[in-house]
């Protein structure tokens, strides 16, 4: 590219049609070289928010004492000559120029970021300060024009050497995808020299990609090691001290261990709940690595949340390493869909179409990133939205597999993946795999003797998905594109437009568009129903209800309904009569490669799958289970989607039969699992109340943390009840959070239970905060959680507003966080599905549900919540809970006694602002 405009802009605010820009920088480049540069700061004659001052460091004075757009407008057109402009993430900008200008000064524009993403699509910050760090480029991370726009083009520098060292059979590749992709990046990359050369290789015929080198794994499941006590491991001056610049005893860690040792040598059930702090990972890997190890048995733990594998992958096993100076143990298996299938790539990118251009866009990242990834695990590729419908299209499938008979079998992802675990003493894996596994009919996990589950507190909802039936329409319906595709391309396959295999695949094909086009109309007058009956906009947030054969909903979509079982019926007849046709034309030259009996049988096993879960969850709902939709998305980064579930109501029987049989020995832990000191509601609710005594134990080991001494919990017990009126209790909590807040300068995180509330709140006290030079940051207002808990941590007068996914596993020690506000006690919503089903059975005579399953529920909950203050013993600060119930009623002490801390304060709201003031000081 020889000529060419790097552009950047700093903004009041994200909308183009709401905010104004405040700073514009360009820089031209003609003939490979730098001519001109131009920078301006532009008066928006408003005042700037007091985030945007803090980021950029650009203030209202100097904006006053600068020219206005109308004024500069006729040299940015001048400056832009109608050459091509390229940016990072240049939609933003462009779309700022666009509104502002009408039209588009240049001719095209380029994004560095869309670019970045398929070239180097393991990095996990695409900003241009995190890009800065990684390609080792000088970037002054302060959000001004002139600095992000020489940094753009550094970037773009980085971008086009790394094109320009691809394998020219890669990069002709990946121009083709870009091509397919509508991105203008095509048309450059085709300038470079590798592009241009003769060499006409195909990747089916090189081995490009990393696996295609053997990596040999070690066979090590006959290793002893010698008897040694985990005392030798964690206990004073043992091996792990050695490990530990900063090490210091943990005796609950040590306690941990060998309860779990024990546990696993006995036999037994055994539940932990492990305060913050104890290292309760290397307290549950070690003596499970000993036990396999001595007893020649597999192991198998799960985890619920990736980071938690992550952790294990990259900070806990290397430790273990050290410490017991091995380099093996351990493996991580993931379910099927997180492998990439060599075969489905390979054949999708080998027969491009010009439809779906953001799928072309992510195939091009994933060619890349074959070169270099050794797991074909997705989670290297940061997938995010979209993205995930497509990797549907790529990944491995038990439908599609064709096992022994596929060419890339020695090279397949989850093959070798399971190789290793069969060779591994333990074996790393989620609860969604844990439970997938239990109802496939061929397994991925190897059959294990001892089962850690960590992170248990989330083991039911795990199981309430995997052990039940769910249909994703969205799914269904990139399933039924891709498989359109196949027929699609198959009848061109055949040569006589008269051959009966040709017309049957064509009428295939139309059968796929006409239950397509019977889904679509299903799922639009279904959304659109539910939600004007739960008085929802479309498309924005979560909805979830039941699914009742009498309710109104489910009445008044029943044609629509029957009308896309006639079409899924008829596109299962039709592929019969192209099977039988199959079997009756055995002439290999007139069948298509990859039209074979065995996929068009796999084909059919899901139509069957549908049809029975779809009737299922629809009009034949087995005792026992719930049925109810989920409606989500419609943001602009996420289509909207419809899903249905049939849902287990009591999972002990299943849990017992299905799981806890299966291992000799099983753990269970998590920071937080007990109600009251006890787990009772656990034990029986997993079905656990028959276990003989001496086979269950349960134990609580505390965290190491002060928390009388490092917290001060209070209880504003004046605000008026949730259940008042809404202008007078948001009024409310309004001012009680500002108050609570402004004394500390903002580090404070607000925790609540539903979104609404969050947004009502912030847009009343945004322009408290904004005066007060404290920068509130919203979840899903100012961007998402990793962004925004990356902003929070970085400063100092930050207030963070966050619902669901921020009551746990947020972890921000030292000074940026000194308070936790939780405005409600995190009771289930009444009109949740599953709870409302459990609620119906628990309420008969003899039960109390709300003892039983809402409470302890909420105490959990707000056992994470609280816990996200007081995450190291230097951590001090306040939590303060807005929720008067939690003294007023009853029920109240069970939440009080399920915290680590004795002593608190109640009163209204000045007396505690006053305590706090006098505990701060
Ligand atoms: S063996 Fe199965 S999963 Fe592996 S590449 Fe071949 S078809 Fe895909």
């Amino acid at each position: 590219m020889k000529n060419y405009i790097v552009c950047d802009l700093e903004t009041s605010g994200l909308d183009p049609q709401k905010d104004k820009i405040i700073e514009i920088a360009m820089i031209k480049v003609k003939d490979y070289s730098i001519v001109e540069a131009y920078q301006t700061l532009i008066n928006p004659g408003i005042k700037l928010p007091f985030r945007i001052t803090r980021l950029t460091g650009i203030s209202d004075t100097e904006l006053a004492a600068s020219p206005t757009i109308n004024e500069i407008l006729p040299d940015i057109i001048n400056f832009m000559e109608g050459i091509p402009m390229v940016g990072h993430n240049v939609e933003f900008d462009r779309s700022f120029l666009a509104s502002l200008l009408g039209h588009l000064p240049f001719s095209t524009y380029l994004d560095t970021y869309e670019l970045t993403k398929i070239l180097f699509p393991h990095f996990n910050d695409y900003s241009l300060s995190g890009l800065a760090n990684q390609l080792n480029f000088n970037h002054r991370p302060c959000h001004r024009a002139m600095d992000d726009t020489i940094a753009a083009v550094e970037l773009l520098s980085a971008l086009l050497e790394r094109a320009g060292k691809l394998d020219s059979a890669v990069l002709k590749h990946l121009i083709m995808l870009l091509r397919a992709g509508n991105s203008p990046w095509s048309e450059i990359l085709e300038e470079l020299p590798a592009a241009i050369s003769e060499n006409d290789r195909t990747l089916l015929e090189n081995s490009f990609f990393a696996i295609s080198i053997n990596h040999e794994f070690k066979k090590n499941r006959n290793v002893r090691l010698p008897d040694i006590n985990i005392e030798y491991y964690l206990g004073q001056e043992g091996q792990l001290s050695k490990q530990l610049p900063n090490y210091r005893l943990r005796p609950g860690q040590v306690k941990m261990a060998k309860v779990v040792e024990t546990a696993l040598e006995e036999k037994k059930v055994c539940f932990i709940e492990a305060g913050t702090g104890t290292g309760k990972t290397i307290a549950y890997l070690l003596p499970t690595l000993l036990w396999a190890l001595k007893t020649k048995q597999q192991a198998v733990i799960s985890t619920n949340t990736i980071n938690l594998q992550e952790q294990i992958k990259h900070q806990d096993i290397p430790l273990l390493h050290s410490m017991l100076n091995l380099d093996f143990g351990f493996a991580f298996l993931k379910g099927r869909q997180n492998y990439i299938c060599l075969k489905r790539f390979l054949n999708i990118i080998s027969n491009i179409s010009t439809n779906a251009p953001n799928a072309y866009l992510f195939f091009a990242r994933v060619l890349i990133w074959l070169l270099d990834t050794k797991n074909g695990d997705k989670s290297e590729l940061n997938i995010t939205g979209p993205e995930n419908y497509y990797w549907l299209r790529i990944c491995t499938d038990a439908e599609s597999c064709t096992g022994n008979s596929c060419m890339w079998q020695s090279n397949c992802f989850i093959s070798r993946a399971r190789q290793q675990a069969e060779n591994s003493p333990v074996v790393i894996t989620n609860h969604s795999l844990l439970f997938s596994d239990l109802v496939a009919d061929v397994k991925i996990l190897p059959s294990y003797c001892a089962l850690v589950i960590d992170e248990a507190h989330h083991l039911e909802e795990a199981a309430n998905i995997y052990l039940g039936k769910k249909i994703s329409f969205m799914e269904l319906k990139h399933w039924l594109l891709s498989t359109g595709k196949y027929f699609q391309k198959a009848s061109t396959a055949f040569a006589s437009a008269d051959n009966q295999l040709k017309k049957l695949h064509l009428e295939t094909y139309n059968a796929i568009k006409e239950l397509l086009a019977a889904i679509n109309t299903f799922v639009q007058h279904f959304i659109g129903k539910s939600t004007e009956y739960f008085g929802h906009r479309a498309g924005i947030g979560l909805i979830k209800f039941r699914l009742k054969q009498d309710s109104e909903i489910v009445q008044t979509n029943h044609a629509d309904y029957l009308n896309l079982i006639f079409y899924l019926k008829n596109l299962k007849s039709q592929i019969k009569a192209v099977s039988t046709e199959c079997g009756c034309q055995t002439s290999s030259e007139q069948r298509p490669e990859d039209c074979k009996p065995t996929d068009l049988r796999n084909i059919l096993n899901k139509l069957d799958n549908y049809l029975e879960d779809l009737s299922l969850v629809w009009e034949n709902a087995p005792d026992n289970h719930v049925c109810w939709a989920e409606i989500s998305g419609g943001t602009i980064n996420s289509e909207i989607n419809c899903v249905f579930y049939a849902t287990p109501i009591d999972i002990g029987h299943l849990l017992n039969e299905k799981l806890f049989n299966k291992a000799k020995g099983v753990i269970f832990t998590s920071a937080t699992l007990s109600v009251n000191h006890k787990f009772d509601h656990l034990i029986k609710q997993w079905g656990l109340e028959s276990l003989p005594p001496n086979q269950l134990e349960t134990v609580i080991v505390n965290s190491p943390f002060n928390f009388d001494k490092q917290c001060f919990l209070s209880i504003v017990e004046n605000l008026p009840q949730y259940n008042t009126e809404e202008k007078q209790y948001t009024e409310a909590v309004t001012q009680a959070i500002f108050s609570l807040t402004e004394r500390l300068g903002g580090r404070t995180l607000v925790l609540f239970t539903s979104h609404s509330m969050l947004k009502a709140i912030y847009s009343r006290t945004k322009p408290l905060f904004d005066d007060a030079g404290i920068c509130l940051l919203g979840h899903k207002i100012d961007g998402g959680r990793t962004r925004l808990v990356r902003e929070f941590k970085k400063g100092k007068n930050n207030v963070l507003f966050g619902a669901s996914s921020f009551w746990e596993g947020l972890d921000i020690p030292g000074n940026s966080l000194a308070q936790v506000i939780i405005v409600k006690l995190p009771f289930s919503p009444p009109n949740d599905p599953i709870m409302q089903a459990k609620m119906e059975i628990m309420n008969q005579p003899g039960f109390n549900g709300f003892y039983e399953l809402s409470l302890p529920r909420a105490v959990i909950r707000f056992k994470q919540g609280f816990g996200r203050l007081i995450r190291s013993e230097e951590d001090q600060g306040l939590v303060v809970v807005l929720d008067g119930r939690i003294t007023s009623k009853k029920y109240g002490k069970v939440f009080l006694n399920s915290l680590p801390i004795k002593s608190y304060l109640s009163g209204d709201l000045d007396i505690v602002i006053k305590q706090l003031s006098l505990w701060v000081n």
